[in-house]
């Protein structure tokens, strides 16, 4: 067991939270937060949420507190030491350059109106990112594409990621410096800490995920997830040349074993058995 150590990145909404609409194994959050608690884990929460949402989530559903946090869709990390939260600073320089100095507000007028796009509210938006409401029925591609074309004429380097809260049905449409995803905020985070790619886990469940998820980083795509996600998660790791680098958490019980939380441990024992071995060892059984 010796040296054995995991940057464990997680998605929180319908990831490690179980506000899907699929059941939640008994206990599969508790056992989570056992596992996170081993000196051997780091957990870092990857989400789409500012941070005040990700502090209130972790109140209201019991959460581990993490080790790190991207936020905001990859736009924001922070370090957590014994309850307090810091911005890494040195994240904001390595993203700054791709807007190539225009503030939000400038990305914003470039941008213009089109039909169906709508202004997140205040507290969504950040230095960098512009985050806009599009219905779900719209043609969200070409609008995508309309504003690919309008930022790529000026110079500007951005990432648009599409994805759908599916409790409530709504598109969210976020435009980010190029670097500022998921993805790269990993990575970046990968580095500093000094960890190999094999120490490293990521769990999701949506649209804004897939970027991680179709990447040479070793992912887990959670259960209940819906089934478009899991074909464009399949399809698109499968052209990128990584699908060893995707598991799908199954239920292979009637209790939800796949879902949420407890799919994120299956995707772990599945890259790192010597984990679940660990836990056995120490009496902490994943069943
Ligand atoms: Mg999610």
């Amino acid at each position: 067991m010796d040296g054995i150590r995991l940057l464990l990145c997680t998605d929180m909404d319908r990831t490690v939270i179980p506000n899907g609409e699929q059941p939640e194994q008994t206990s599969a959050r508790e056992r989570f937060t056992r596992f996170c608690a081993q000196p051997e884990v780091k957990l870092v929460y990857v989400t789409g949420r500012h941070l005040h949402l990700v502090q209130d989530a972790i109140a209201e559903y019991g959460l581990p507190e993490p080790d790190y946090a991207i936020t905001d869709v990859g736009t924001k990390i922070y370090q957590v030491i014994e309850g307090e939260w810091f911005e890494l600073s040195g994240w904001e320089a390595e993203i700054d350059p791709d807007w190539r100095g225009k503030s939000r507000q400038q990305i914003e007028d470039l941008i213009g109106p089109m039909d169906g796009l709508r202004l997140q509210e205040a507290s969504k938006q950040n230095r960098h990112k512009l985050s806009y409401y599009l219905p779900v029925e719209s043609d969200y591609q070409k609008v995508m594409s309309r504003i690919a074309d309008c930022l790529q004429q000026q110079g500007v380097a951005a990432s648009l990621i599409w994805s759908v809260d599916e409790t409530t049905q709504t598109g969210l449409l976020d435009v980010l410096p190029r670097n500022a995803t998921k993805l790269h905020a990993i990575e970046f985070l990968q580095q500093q800490l000094g960890y190999r790619r094999d120490e490293v886990v990521f769990a999701g469940d949506s649209g804004n995920d897939l970027p991680v998820l179709t990447s040479p980083v070793q992912s887990v795509l959670v259960a209940n997830a819906t089934d478009e996600v899991k074909d464009a998660a399949r399809q698109i790791a499968s052209e990128n040349g990584y699908e060893s680098a995707l598991f799908m958490a199954e239920n292979t019980r009637i209790d939800g074993d796949g879902n949420y939380s407890a799919g994120v441990l299956q995707g772990v024992w599945h890259y790192v058995p010597a984990f679940e071995t660990l836990f056995e060892k120490r009496g902490m059984t994943h069943e």
